[in-house]
């Protein structure tokens, strides 16, 4: 049998994490502005509970609010794989910051570029592009992981021109921010989530307010908000996809959103990890650096191959999803692990730090705070499994 590698199968292969020049310039940009521009800020950030206001202007300069958005329409004209990638490299120093690019990439301009009409497109996509912070606003105090069980109510005003929408949405990313909120409510309770509809709310649409900002454990600077909707008359012209489907909104964009909160947690592993190793190189004890002993060593590289899995699963599913090809059980394979991973390698980083990794004068602490929210957002743990083991179980 032969033992020679190079065999033409294998001069074919290429790794799976391999970069074109084109993605290895957007990441090394989108890395030098996150170290130069958030890093100083980021502990302030996390204090104050608050974003930066000049970041999101920067964000939006560099073209990082619009990345898949066509070009026609003012936004970068890349890939989903390259707002999964600016979404890691930012997360890699801030993880609200990263989620708030996430919001916007993965949740609000793939709604509207997929379900809107043109005049929906000419109107909203080029301001998401470039000045105007968007939302996602599913979730209610009653229905979170069933999220088809909502009670915001849409019923039509009596000119026959705009609906009326009233109800509660709770824990809404970028509610501090954002002009634009995609906010799903049901024309006909009796209908299920048949009668689910997503609509275009602007924030300074009449009978609409943003409430209470949570204080929350960790991605302290996102702003998660509740917002109010009181009778708040919105246009018809901005029903979002048809009447009654706003179910499949919801699935879908979910569906990608998924692959950014999976981006983030590599991202936030990634950043702890490289903390951690820099560390123990420096700190001392029984005479030597601790990343020389071979216990320390070992544990630096379990987490090294277990964000290396992380990562596959991540670009995998971004890979596939611009290729247009199925992706839904690895997008959730993908946020289930990195989510995982992320927990399990910023508590490692604890760790190699001793007590001062406990201590908030040093990075660690808010990595693994950050990193608990990929098992709770965008469908918790339990609700990725459930959409793996239904594919597993399905028939044919
Ligand atoms: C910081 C933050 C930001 C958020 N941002 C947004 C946002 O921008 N937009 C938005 O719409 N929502 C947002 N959310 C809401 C988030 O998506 C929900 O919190 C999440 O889906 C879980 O819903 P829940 O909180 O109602 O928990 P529940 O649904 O009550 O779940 C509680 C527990 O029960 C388990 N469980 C529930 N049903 C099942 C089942 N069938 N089988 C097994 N286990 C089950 C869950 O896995 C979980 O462990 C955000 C939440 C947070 C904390």
């Amino acid at each position: 049998m032969s033992t020679d590698v190079e065999t033409p199968l294998r001069e074919k292969t290429f790794a799976l994490t391999e970069l074109s020049e084109e993605e290895e310039l957007f990441r090394s940009m989108v890395r030098e502005f996150a170290e130069k521009e958030i890093g100083p800020l980021v502990r302030k950030m996390d204090q104050d509970a608050k974003i930066d206001p000049a970041l999101l202007p920067k964000f939006f300069e560099l073209g990082l609010m619009g990345i898949e958005i066509p070009e026609s329409y003012e936004g970068s004209g890349a890939s989903f794989f390259m707002a999964a990638l600016a979404v890691e490299e930012v997360s890699r120093v801030d993880a609200s910051l990263g989620v708030c690019l996430d919001v916007q990439n993965t949740l609000v301009n793939n709604a509207v570029m997929r379900f809107g009409n043109d005049e929906q497109k000419k109107r909203y996509l080029p301001r998401l592009a470039q000045n105007t912070v968007g939302a996602y606003a599913l979730s209610e105090p009653e229905s979170g992981s069933d999220a088809f069980a909502l009670t915001c109510r849409a019923t039509e005003d009596e000119d026959g021109d705009a609906y009326r929408l009233t109800g509660t949405k709770l824990w809404i990313t970028n509610g501090a921010e954002a002009g634009l909120f995609i906010v799903f409510a049901t024309v006909d309770p009796g209908a299920g989530y048949k009668g689910i509809t997503a609509f275009l709310v602007e924030r300074d649409f009449e009978g609409f307010t943003v409430g209470k900002k949570e204080d929350k454990l960790g991605i302290r600077a996102s702003s998660t908000t509740e917002l109010v909707l009181e009778n708040c008359i919105v246009p018809k012209s901005n029903v979002l996809g048809e009447i009654g489907k706003g179910y499949k909104v919801a699935i879908e964009t979910l569906n990608e959103g998924r692959i950014g909160i999976g981006a983030q947690m590599i991202g936030i592993a990634t950043g702890a990890l490289e903390h951690a190793m820099a560390y123990t190189k420096e700190r001392k004890a029984f005479g030597k650096p601790i990343a020389e002993f071979q216990g320390v060593q070992f544990q630096h590289a379990q987490c090294a191959t277990e964000l290396e899995a992380a990562r596959l699963l991540v670009y995998n599913a971004s890979r596939l999803r611009d290729a247009k090809k199925p992706y839904l059980v690895q997008a959730a394979m993908a946020k289930l692990f990195s989510s995982q991973v992320a927990e399990r390698v910023t508590s490692q980083a604890i760790e190699h730090y001793g007590g001062y990794g406990y201590s908030k004068d040093f990075p660690v602490e808010k990595f693994w705070r950050d990193a608990k929210i990929g098992t709770i957002y965008e469908g918790t743990s339990n609700m990725q499994l459930q959409t793996i083991a239904k594919y597993l179980l399905k028939d044919g």
